[in-house]
């Protein structure tokens, strides 16, 4: 080639910023190191936003929750072997709740990790994610990496949605092509997750079975709340007549307090009802399989609304399948029921909202005490009054009996605003899910965690003082798991569930710059939280709960083996 004639020139590094940026995708969850610390750089420096984390598992709940919350695909990068499996953890967290994710990892070389030759953190890394999650792709070529991410993209938020491995071996970057070429090579996704049209034949079956009913019920799930469907879902409620009932990450798709809510009454519309439309709300542990005492003795009748067609019978008989995406499922029940549709008789929707009411008056006072140390409804009673004083705050909570208790006392106003542990009730989610909701959404985060929960991502309070994020940690320490009274009777080891007696997490967050506080009644808790909405300034409240208080394994003890030998 003569002097100055030169063509232009791209790379590995450069393709997989501009296939993402063309592909909208303006996150990234990351942690620096070999081979990706540069990868993670010229993103930043193109204008994409690269947030480093201490520890990849938290990486990867951030991106995972970020895919659930906008509807695509949460990226996280992570270097190759270990910072690989500890992504894989959210990878495969996200494919179970069905979030859409891509785990992007750099690898080592193929030659030398198939010949098994002891290459640096040397793992066969494609093989290992592909049961893990819902697709796994590697990229050899330059040439190749428009079109792997586009199929990334598709896989993860097409159908259900679900994680997506995206294998970058080292080698990939530095692979250079003529800059023309690797422009054409991108491929910008249309229409990445096609509207899925339910079969009139399917919308007028579920509708005359529910008409049919006089007991029915509705359980919005997460599927429900992921759609973003909301206006068109609260039309179908409200004309439908029918009592609903969230799970726990659909609170708030119609509020809590919405006279058709049912969530107070739960016990009884499972047992008592005689139709049930689930509505993205798979009939997995969380419902007790659609079977069993829960459910009561009374025959049953499922409708199940599902983008998931393999979902329908995975439990019991769904006598009305309906398979399509929730707004076009939901907007077909709109205009097929029209303006003739009559509500469900009144006995039984005045059943739901006495036995609802009964439950919220009984809680209320348990709610108000002012005990100290606090015990978990004192404590979730002045948070409940902070997220009704802002309810487009985001709501992470993890933690067993906080986790639970919290899930049933603090009430939610709006869609896609709690944010937990979900179908495997994992510990580990809080942080990384505290930083993507602050980050994608620029609201007020309150993290309510217990203190062991918290243990498991903790590292990240620096993460949020660095990013200076309106997160305001609340640490409900009752001194360890489930309890903080347990007693070792062999030796002087502590019990395998208590910690460190007294212990002061907020001073976690002040060796970082945060603020932190000690809350030991109510009131202090009160003033602390209120303040840290107030200021939006990144916070830890250390709020001491009675160690006696808290049941073992909160509300999922039955779930315990027992020994038959070793009498408790
Ligand atoms: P929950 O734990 O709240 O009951 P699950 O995670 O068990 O919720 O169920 C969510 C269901 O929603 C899954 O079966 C999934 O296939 C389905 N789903 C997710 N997104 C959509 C959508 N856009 N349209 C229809 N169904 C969806
Ligand atoms: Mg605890």
């Amino acid at each position: 080639e003569a002097p100055g004639t030169e063509q232009e020139l791209t790379d590995g590094f450069h393709l997989v910023i501009d296939a993402l940026k063309l592909n909208g995708i303006n996150t990234i969850y990351n942690v620096p190191g070999i081979p990706i610390t540069d990868l993670g750089r010229m993103a930043q420096a193109a204008g994409i936003r690269v947030i480093s984390f201490r520890h990849e598992q938290n990486a990867g709940y951030a991106a995972g929750i970020a895919g659930f919350l906008t509807k695509k695909p949460g990226v996280c990068l992570t270097v190759s072997a270990p910072g690989f499996l500890n992504g894989l953890t959210a990878l495969a967290h996200a494919t179970t709740n069905c979030y859409p994710m891509i785990l992007i990892s750099g690898s080592s070389e193929r030659e030398i990790v198939d010949l098994q030759q002891g290459d640096y953190e040397e793992m066969d890394q494609l093989a290992i994610a592909k049961p893990l999650c819902k697709a796994a792709y590697r990229v050899l070529h330059a040439q190749d990496i428009g079109i792997g991410l586009a199929r990334a993209i598709r896989a993860a938020v097409s159908g259900r949605p679900g994680g997506v491995y995206l294998d970058l071996p080292a080698k990939l970057f530095g692979q250079v092509m003529n800059a023309d070429a690797g422009e054409k090579s991108l491929v910008k996704v249309i229409d990445a997750a096609p509207a899925q049209i339910p079969s009139p034949a399917s919308v007028k079956r579920a509708l005359d079975v529910l008409k049919g009913a006089k007991r029915p019920l509705i359980i919005l799930g997460k599927g429900a709340a992921y759609a973003q469907a909301d206006e068109e879902i609260k039309t179908f409620v409200e004309k439908s007549g029918v009592p609903f009932l969230p799970m726990s990450m659909a609170k708030g798709l119609l509020p809590d307090t919405h006279p058709q809510c049912a969530g107070a009454a739960r016990s009884t519309v499972l047992k008592e009802s005689d139709v049930v439309m689930l509505i993205g709300a798979r009939l997995n542990w969380l419902l007790s399989h659609g079977k069993g005492k829960t459910w009561g003795e009374a025959p049953k009748k499922f409708i199940q609304v599902d983008i998931e067609p393999r979902e329908m019978d995975s439990n019991v008989e769904i006598v009305a399948p309906v398979v399509g995406d929730i707004g076009s499922v939901v907007s077909a029940f709109n205009q097929a029921m029209g303006a003739g549709w009559t509500a469900p008789p009144a006995e039984w929707t005045k059943a739901v909202s006495t036995k609802r009411e009964e439950n919220v008056a009984k809680m209320a006072p348990k709610l108000m005490n002012n005990k100290s140390p606090m015990d978990y409804h004192g404590a979730l009673g002045v948070l409940k009054n902070v997220i009704k004083e802002h309810p487009d705050a985001i709501l992470v909570n993890e933690g067993a009996n906080t986790l639970d208790l919290a899930r049933g006392v603090i009430d939610m106003y709006k869609p896609r605003k709690r944010l937990d542990v979900g179908t495997w009730g994992v510990m580990g989610i809080g942080m990384g899910q505290a930083i993507a909701a602050a980050l994608e959404t620029g609201n007020p985060v309150l993290a309510v965690e217990g203190d062991s929960a918290f243990g498991f991502s903790g590292m990240e309070v620096e993460t949020i003082c660095r990013y200076n994020l309106p997160i305001c940690v609340v640490i409900f320490n009752n001194d360890g798991i489930y309890r903080g009274t347990d007693v070792n009777s062999a030796n002087s080891d502590p019990a395998t569930t208590v910690f460190v007696k007294g212990a002061r997490y907020d001073k976690m967050m002040e060796a970082f710059g945060g603020v932190g506080v000690n809350a030991s009644s109510p009131d202090e808790l009160k003033r602390a939280v209120n303040e840290a909405m107030k200021s939006g300034k990144p916070t830890l409240i250390n709020a001491v709960i009675d160690p006696a208080a808290g049941s073992e394994s909160g509300r999922i003890g039955n779930l315990n083996p027992q020994s038959v030998l070793q009498k408790k």
